[in-house]
């Protein structure tokens, strides 16, 4: 798909999400293909690898960005909320995840480089689906919960439950990714991240580990360690009465 090629899609910005909502469930019920986008950073690639017979299907692209419902990063008492449509850039320059949660900080300091942390956000990486997802995995290990919308209401789902086999996912097609919500671990608190890729800058991991210590136990969270993300979930919670 060439840049010239995006013309030939329709593309929306709604102002609030329940028009956001409403356009995505008027488009499935038409039966025009759609989707939400954010940075497009997967969205661009996902349209080179559709099989040929699909290559010249062309829909309407809600753009989320602009909805204020989907972009900050907010302290409610022992809370963040991350706005799903907020970029990684921003999540480097939070002040908050800086002092709480320095693991979230570093993950989105090595993906991609600076160009796709401009424009990525959790709700692509999470959406997406890939195993190799860094953002999920930074997630997951802090327990976090993603909350989704449709026309028809709200509801939140822990990151655990969320994947149910490879690329699929307990997400609906009229459903967006609003926000994700997480105890912030206490300040000080250890947390480590680490990355392997090929290269130190636009490299998907090969492998990567998310680390949070709680009060008794260590939440591991390692990435790329199969096809189905849910190995990710069903990998290493320890009590630290375990050894
Ligand atoms: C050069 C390069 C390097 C990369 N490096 C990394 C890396 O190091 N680590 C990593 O994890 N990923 C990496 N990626 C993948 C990608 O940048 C991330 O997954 C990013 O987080 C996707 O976010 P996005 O906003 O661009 O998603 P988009 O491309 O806009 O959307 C991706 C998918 O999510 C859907 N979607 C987007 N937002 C929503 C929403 N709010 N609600 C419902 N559906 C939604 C879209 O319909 C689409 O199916 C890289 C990609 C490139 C091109």
């Amino acid at each position: 798909m060439s840049l010239a090629d995006l013309a030939d899609y329709e593309m929306v910005s709604p102002r609030t999400l329940a028009e956001a909502c409403e356009a995505l469930s008027e488009a499935l019920a038409e039966g025009t293909p759609v989707w939400p986008v954010a940075g497009c950073t997967d969205w661009m690639v996902e349209r080179h690898l559709r099989p040929v017979a699909q290559q010249r299907e062309r829909g309407l692209c809600i753009d989320v960005t602009r909805l204020r419902e989907l972009r900050g990063i907010e302290e409610r008492g022992d809370v963040v909320r991350i706005g799903a449509a907020e970029p990684y850039l921003e999540m480097r320059r939070s002040e908050l995840l800086q002092r709480r949660c320095p693991m979230l900080v570093q993950m989105a300091s090595e993906v991609g480089a600076l160009q796709i942390q401009a424009r990525g956000t959790l709700g692509g990486n999470l959406v997406t689906g890939s195993p190799a997802a860094d953002g999920v995995t930074a997630l997951m290990a802090l327990d976090a919960q993603v909350v989704l919308a449709s026309a028809t209401g709200e509801r939140a789902v822990p990151l655990g439950s969320f994947y149910t086999g490879y690329k699929r996912s307990v997400r609906r097609a009229d459903e967006l990714v609003v926000r994700f919500e997480l105890v912030l671990p206490k300040e000080g608190a250890a947390q480590a991240w680490r990355k392997v890729g090929t290269r130190s800058a636009q490299s998907i991991s090969k492998a990567s580990v998310a680390l949070v210590a709680k009060a008794t136990s260590v939440s591991a969270q390692p990435s790329s360690v199969a096809t189905d993300p849910r190995a990710r979930s069903r990998s290493g919670r320890r009590s630290t009465s375990d050894s």
